[in-house]
């Protein structure tokens, strides 16, 4: 290196430099755009992923800005990650699944709970006009804020709170997305949707396998549907 270095002037010195620096960073540019490209054909497409804007918002979101700096290398790994506190960020196809079951609009209001890394909040905002979503453990939320107004997500607002009740004073919603495993559905929840609307929640037995679980609301009445079994980390309340 040393020797390398020797007979250089300081101006081919700071040249060889910057060239270096920039193929480091190029490269480390290209491999996360190359990794989600691979996310988006074999974990989605591959698996019946085909909804053309959940695609494309999975396309542009870059997960890797959402996960712990130890992390990143695994951001588009099939599998959900930890994101510290003792949560974790879904594994790219549920995040799909769920997306997609959801037939967004672009004129769509969505309600989620559960905003974790802000990942799942940064794909909806892709495609919809608005989201709501709500975070109990605060320094989460505080994080996820920081990082969507980072990367420019300005179509999403985060609150610190128990989401159990939902944010009436936002409602109705044309969708609803619960990222927490409930052990039942949460009456106040159903009654933010909107006529027509549709909400995708995992429910069932405490630290067990659940089952996403579809709710459309039709004429007023709610039909649902088990469309899933998958394990998240608990839907918790605050002690009142
Ligand atoms: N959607 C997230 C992953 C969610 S993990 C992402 O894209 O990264 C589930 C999250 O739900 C955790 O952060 C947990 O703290 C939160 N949570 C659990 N119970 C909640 C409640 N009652 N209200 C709001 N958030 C809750």
């Amino acid at each position: 290196m040393v020797t390398f270095f020797k007979n250089r002037s300081v101006f081919e010195v700071v040249i060889i430099v910057i060239i270096s620096l920039s193929t480091i960073f190029a490269r480390g540019q290209i491999n996360h755009n190359q990794l989600r490209e691979k996310m988006i054909r074999e974990q989605l497409m591959a698996r019946q992923i085909t909804d053309p804007s959940t695609l494309k918002a999975m396309r542009l979101v870059p997960r890797h800005e959402f996960v712990p700096p130890d992390m990143q290398v695994y951001a588009y790994s099939d599998s959900p990650l930890p994101i510290g506190l003792k949560q974790t960020i879904s594994q790219p196809y549920i995040v799909g699944y769920m997306t997609q079951i959801l037939k967004l609009k672009d004129n769509f209001r969505v309600l989620e709970i559960g905003t974790g890394s802000g990942y799942q909040a940064a794909v909806l905002g892709q495609i919809v006009d608005s989201v709501f979503t709500i975070e109990i453990i605060e320094e989460l939320a505080l994080r996820a804020k920081n990082k969507l107004s980072e990367l420019g997500y300005n179509n999403i607002q985060v609150k610190a709170g128990d989401g159990y009740l939902g944010w009436p004073e936002k409602g109705p919603f044309d969708a609803i997305i619960v990222t927490a495993g409930a052990e039942e559905i949460p009456n106040a929840l159903q009654h933010q949707l909107k006529e027509g609307g549709r909400m995708i929640i995992p429910v069932g037995p405490h630290n067990g396998v659940r089952q996403l679980v579809l709710i459309t609301k039709k004429q007023g009445k709610f039909k649902t549907k088990e469309v899933m079994a998958v394990r998240f980390v608990p839907l918790t309340r605050t002690r009142n």
